[in-house]
């Protein structure tokens, strides 16, 4: 994000956005906008809005939207550094050459240098203790009796750590490495006498190389019975698990030409499918699926097939990740094997074309999903209707994209035989609220009482975006009164205050800014809907921003009321008097409050 007054907000006032995205967009002005088809999804109308005067684009079928350089990042696939110096080069601005700029960055810098040249060093003497020692050669038997030609080895990178306990260690000290560097590498351990011993012994050894396809740690196979079966470098400064995927530097190339991914859990699941022939493919190894690399993945491709063991806890990694890659927008499809089996033995016994035949043939995640649904409940009756809509709905309240939202609850209806206004109804309202939990009929009468009061909230935040004169004021009133607690769009609220209290401007590009806000993208898509509805109307004033505040208040105070109208009942039936005097206090008191508010 761009800093008022840093190098990038100066980049950012000098680029045109409406010129930038021109470059890849064909822009039509509309009113005060300019419109065209959206680049980040197919459409036969535009619905992807430039707006020149905030420098943000929107679009209003899929929900991508952000600043200048958010669009460059996500056309070209580039990281923010990259998407800087792109714009600045477009705009005619010179960027300063980067220099550290405290003695701490001069020493970190220095030390990642010298954990990136630990990790080289190690990986050509784990591939050389592969090739030439008598261990590495059962090692290397063992490789090759599962299928994995020395081409293979080859390609990845493969080694062998030997079990003598410090090998690598006196080659690396041999290089001239120093006793901070090797500590902090992760390499080795240090035991209670403080002496320090080869952190992977007699294990096959996988290099994780970080996007740029530099080592920047290992993943070590036992050998023997050792355990763990797998062990992993720890986190160091130049490996953060979460947002590495193994094998993507391979696969980054194959992955943009046929627009999709394949995901596997394991390196040996990520090697057997290359060997299929299926060079588009990264695993999560070490850890289940992130956020974070669910983004990283989102820059190459927003189209992913999970390839995951058949397993119950590949069951539940694969139900785990369809959450993350839906929220992101991605189309997900799910590659389910026989059990018994997993991507890597069944390319060895089936065979590449057999394996590339049930990727062809992979499901859409519903129709996954609806299956497991139906493997766990009886739809015949209206409670296992019930239940497996639950299963589902989660899911499905996931997806940002309303239409496909609305499609999927067609087909879902009529799978479920369950009217189909009261799927949509419940699924908007799940979305919008990031409810995980769906209640038929008893419950409607209360969602649409709390559901009444949503244009308030909207509204407020609407006023709030694009009032600055009145702003400050209404941020004070909002957060003595806690208007927005329990409210649906709370999150944006407490990210307006945040910015508020940071001082950074509020736009919308930084109220959406996905690094820092942990919005969902439902309520980035509401924020961006929300700057292109401008106009004098959308200034509001003082007086309704007021009226929108107390029908928040107005329902957070009702629904307060009515929990302790519950408890107040509770604790009757306990003959707690005590208690009971407390609660009619807060009766009153909640009363009290409400009268004043009318
Ligand atoms: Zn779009």
């Amino acid at each position: 994000m761009a800093e008022p007054g840093s190098i990038a907000d100066k980049v950012k006032q000098q680029a045109d956005i409406v010129r930038l995205v021109g470059d890849y967009v064909r822009l039509k002005k509309s009113g005060q906008n300019f419109l065209g088809l959206c680049p980040f999804h197919s459409e036969k109308t535009p619905s992807f809005a430039v707006h020149p005067v905030k420098q943000i684009y929107h679009c209003f079928g899929c929900g991508a939207g952000g600043d200048v350089f958010k669009f460059i990042q996500e056309i070209e696939r580039v990281s923010f550094p990259e998407a800087l110096q792109m714009v600045a080069d477009k705009a005619g601005v010179r960027l300063p050459e980067r220099r550290p700029r405290t003695p701490e960055e001069a020493r970190s810098t220095g030390l990642r240098t010298a954990l990136t040249k630990l990790h080289e060093q190690a990986a050509r003497f784990y591939q050389e203790q592969l090739h030439n020692s008598k261990e590495g050669k059962l090692a290397r038997a063992y490789l090759n009796d599962r299928g994995l030609t020395d081409e293979v080895i080859k390609t990845f990178g493969l080694g062998y750590a030997p079990g003598t306990g410090d090998a690598l260690l006196r080659r690396l000290r041999d290089a001239g490495a120093e006793k901070e560097a090797l500590e902090a590498s992760g390499l080795v351990n240090r035991d209670d006498r403080g002496t320090l011993y080869d952190r992977f012994r007699r294990r096959i050894m996988f290099p994780i190389a970080s996007e740029s396809g530099r080592v920047a740690a290992f993943g070590g196979r036992a050998m023997g019975d050792d355990t763990p079966k797998y062990l992993n470098s720890p986190e160091t400064p130049i490996y953060q698990k979460s947002r590495v995927l193994y094998n993507l530097h391979r696969a980054k190339e194959a992955i943009r030409r046929n627009n999709y991914a394949v995901l596997v859990e394991g390196y040996l699941d990520c090697i057997g499918v290359h060997t299929a022939g299926v060079e588009n493919v990264v695993a999560s190894c070490g850890t289940s699926l992130t956020d974070l690399q669910v983004r990283l993945l989102g820059r190459s491709a927003r189209n992913v097939v999970v390839s995951f063991d058949p397993d119950a806890a590949g069951v539940a990694a694969t139900e785990r990740s369809l959450n993350l890659l839906l929220e992101q927008g991605f189309q997900v499809r799910v590659l389910a094997l026989p059990p018994g089996t997993d991507p890597d033995l069944f390319v060895r016994e089936q065979g590449a074309a057999a394996y590339r035949e049930k990727l062809k043939q992979s499901q859409p995640y519903l129709d996954y999903l609806v299956e497991r649904a139906r493997a766990q409940h009886d739809w015949r009756t209206q409670d296992g209707k019930i239940a497996a809509l639950n299963y589902l709905l989660p899911y499905l309240a996931r997806l940002p994209n309303k239409i496909r939202r609305a499609e999927w609850a067609t087909e879902l209806s009529a799978r479920l035989s369950i009217e189909e206004a009261l799927v949509r109804e419940e699924l908007r309202r799940a979305a919008v609220e990031r409810r995980t939990e769906i209640k038929l009929r008893p419950e409607v009468a209360k969602v649409v009482e709390r559901s009444e009061v949503k244009p308030a909230e909207r509204r407020l935040l609407q006023i709030l975006l694009e009032n600055a004169e009145i702003r400050a004021d209404i941020l004070l009133e909002l957060e003595d009164a806690g208007a927005h607690k329990g409210a649906g769009f709370e999150r944006v609220f407490e990210q307006v205050l945040t910015l508020a209290r940071e001082g950074t401007e509020l736009t919308p590009a930084a109220l959406a800014d996905a690094e820092t806000s942990g919005l969902s993208e439902a309520e980035r898509r509401l924020v961006f809907e929300l700057a292109f509805e401008e106009g004098q109307e959308a200034l509001g004033s003082l007086e309704e921003a007021r009226s929108c505040l107390a029908a928040m208040l107005r329902r957070k105070l009702e629904g307060e009321l009515r929990e302790v109208q519950r408890q107040i009942q509770e604790a009757e039936k306990a003959g707690d008097s005590g208690r009971l005097r407390t609660l009619l206090g807060q009766k009153q008191a909640l009363r009290k409050s409400l009268a004043e508010l009318h």
